[in-house]
């Protein structure tokens, strides 16, 4: 199996360094060709989401990461990498546009910028670091939340999307990951 990871900004290595614990293939992705090489599965790492997403158009890469990802590629989408997915993004334009979920960036304001806690993903008790993280306001239709914590949404999955308002490689608790490898030997 192999992970490639969108590597244009913000936090790839982290995610690269724990696909290694788990002994599975990665690449970096920073060009259109980077992108057309085969994988199974993707990254779309925490950052800047506005950042990010100039960068994909810039090096021409956004109409090829969608067309991939509506062709069924799993991904997960780690913070600022939720907010790239997201259908709706409270405030502004989306950005991929394509998880059927609404997203607040910032959402936790200045006073709580950045916190750990632990709480549950998809049953299991792990370490969640929000760093300036996103929450889901609304899911539509057949999309799965997988994380509440403190009441707000900050997990979900929809087919063969995953994402995660926390940095669950800013951890060494592997569960996310597996939880997403697993995805990757169903679809
Ligand atoms: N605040 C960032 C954004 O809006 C996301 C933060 C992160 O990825 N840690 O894109």
């Amino acid at each position: 199996m192999t992970v490639g990871i969108l590597a244009l900004q913000g936090a790839f290595i982290e995610h690269q360094q724990m696909l290694k614990t788990l002994y599975v293939n990665s690449f970096l992705i920073r060009t259109l060709d980077d992108l057309n090489q085969q994988m199974d599965g993707i990254i779309l790492p925490g950052g800047e989401s506005t950042a990010i997403f100039r960068l994909l158009n810039e090096l021409n890469m956004t109409h090829t990461l969608k067309q991939k990802i509506t062709d069924g590629l799993p991904v997960l989408g780690t913070c600022a990498g939720l907010i790239l997915l997201a259908e709706d993004v409270i405030g502004q334009s989306p950005l991929l546009g394509l998880l059927p979920v609404t997203v607040k960036r910032n959402a936790y304001g200045r006073q709580l910028g950045s916190f750990m806690t632990k709480d549950l993903f998809n049953g299991h008790m792990i370490p969640m670091t929000f760093i300036r993280a996103p929450y889901v306001t609304d899911v539509k239709k057949d999309v799965h939340i997988l994380s509440s914590v403190a009441g707000q949404i900050v997990a979900v999955r929809y087919q063969n999307m995953l994402a995660t308002a926390f940095h669950p490689e800013l951890s060494d608790d592997t569960t996310v990951l597996s939880y997403f490898l697993e995805m990757i030997k169903k679809i």
